[in-house]
């Protein structure tokens, strides 16, 4: 040990790593264990500033009391997405097996951007996409990649479309601007994607549920000039809208982008997940159109964060789109017995170059677990949900607004303003009761409940409808 080098110290593995690892793995199976999590809430700036103060200094500090500074006073400062009665935005439900083996990844730390480097973990996360593809109806050369989150698949997504669509114009639209036209419920990443790329959106009135429809999207395209059609590069559907949960007419929308030769890109983030749930299978008919699709493990497919699964129909469109060039990577792009057999380089897929490979967490769970029991805890979570609506078409104080399609219920408190619907959310939080944002619907401040945890009951949804008194 003498005879190490002080900067060799901190990459050698010595009684405090030991002590470390053993600490660490203790808080994991802790962590894990918690049934239900605190709820916890966020400290302000002054409070951490207070409680916690400078944690980083020049001689460092030892590891174990750095551990248990997190654990005692910054992770209780992160609202815990998995608690079941965090039903705000979209929470996440992870499994314990892909939590535990999301450790595993870590530590192997595998270089997941290309089969020459991490082939064993490409092969499994391809296995993971192929579910997910398999249960669209993608054919069988369809593939894909797991990327951060829905906001970097749509844009992954959309540049792979743009790639297309200038590239089958020969160099006639190499010089005009993008056009994506978006069902009306798409999620404000559709927009950002639209910005980084400086594309147009247009956007497709909805139903009075919030659904676009094949024949309002027609309507819209026909209603545009011949110039406007030329620059429409993608027709963008959501599966699962994330206000109000609704599905798109897919069958619909995707003819129509198939009669105008266009991308058809279907952004199911949240709710493609229900795709392997029987019994809504029938709103997701059409998604087999799609020329790509994404859906988020870290949502509703009880996986950690950070995943997102993006498919394209033709990943060799993707590669060409996506893959980049130099001196150093020319290495990867060989042609030959490299390829096509030995897969894509998930780095080509997408927006991005290194990658963790954060499809196995998913993957472990599922070849654990088994696709039978993902089916099951869905339906487990679609029927709360119904089973929540009808609580709250019961109750003389709340009115339910819309039916749940999937798995969010939007209703409201008669009587309340903008102002008591806050400090109602401000007080259950602070309570540790549960964690429920207002949102708006149609202009009128509304409460919404995403469920995504099999551990949501629905005698807690009952405990917040009583609140609510
Ligand atoms: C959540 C969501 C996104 C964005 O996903 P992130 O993982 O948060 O980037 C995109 N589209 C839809 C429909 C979503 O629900």
């Amino acid at each position: 040990m003498s005879d190490i080098s002080k900067p060799q110290l901190m990459h050698f593995y010595d009684e405090e790593s030991a002590e470390l690892a053993v600490a660490i793995v203790k808080y994991a199976m802790e962590r894990t264990k918690m049934d239900p999590p605190p709820l916890d809430k966020p400290y302000t700036l002054s409070e951490l500033n207070n409680i916690v103060g400078q944690t980083i200094k020049p001689e460092g500090r030892n590891g174990l009391e750095v551990l248990q500074e997190f654990i005692d006073e910054l992770a209780p400062s992160c609202i815990s997405v998995d608690h079941p009665l965090f039903l705000s935005f979209v929470p996440g439900a992870p499994t314990e097996s892909s939590l535990l083996f999301d450790l595993v990844v870590s530590v192997s730390n595998v270089y997941a951007g290309s089969w020459l480097e991490g082939a064993g973990a490409v092969y499994a996360e391809n296995q993971a996409l192929r579910w997910i593809a398999d249960l669209a109806g993608m054919p069988a050369e369809s593939g894909g990649v797991f990327v951060t989150g829905g906001t970097a698949g749509n844009l992954s997504a959309l540049l792979a479309a743009r790639w297309n669509w200038r590239n089958k114009a020969n160099g006639a639209c190499d010089a005009i601007r993008p056009l994506i036209v978006a069902s009306g419920g798409s999620h404000s990443s559709v927009a950002q994607a639209a910005k980084v790329m400086d594309a147009d959106v247009i956007k497709v009135p909805v139903d009075e549920r919030g659904r676009t429809s094949g024949a309002a999207m027609k309507q819209l395209v026909d209603s545009l000039s011949e110039t406007d059609k030329q620059r429409i590069c993608a027709i963008v559907a959501t599966s699962g809208t994330t206000n109000v949960g609704v599905v798109d007419d897919l069958q619909g929308i995707g003819e129509q982008a198939r009669r105008l030769g266009t991308w058809f890109h279907v952004d199911g983030a949240y709710g493609a997940a229900a795709l392997c749930a029987p019994s809504v299978r029938h709103l997701f008919n059409g998604i087999e159109l799609c020329d790509s699709l994404i859906v988020d493990p870290h949502k509703w497919l009880f996986g950690p964060y950070d995943s997102c699964a993006l498919l394209y129909r033709n990943p060799e469109i993707a590669r060409q789109a996506h893959t980049q060039h130099a001196e150093y990577l020319d290495v990867l792009q060989q042609e030959g017995d490299k390829r096509p057999d030995e897969a894509m380089n998930p780095a080509d897929l997408a927006h991005h170059l290194s990658r963790r490979a954060r499809g196995l967490p998913v993957w472990f769970s599922l070849a654990m677990h088994g696709t039978d029991a993902y089916r099951d805890a869905m339906e487990a979570t679609l029927q709360v949900t119904r089973e929540s609506a009808d609580i709250i078409r019961n109750a003389t104080h709340v009115d339910l607004v819309l039916e749940p399609e999937l798995s969010v219920t939007v209703f409201k408190r008669l009587g309340w303003n903008a102002q008591q619907y806050q400090q109602w959310s401000d007080r259950i939080l602070e309570r540790g009761l549960a964690f429920v944002v207002p949102s708006s619907w149609n202009g009128e401040t509304v409460l919404r409940l995403c469920i995504v945890n099999p551990r949501t009951t629905v005698a807690g949804i009952q405990s917040i409808i009583e609140s609510l008194k």
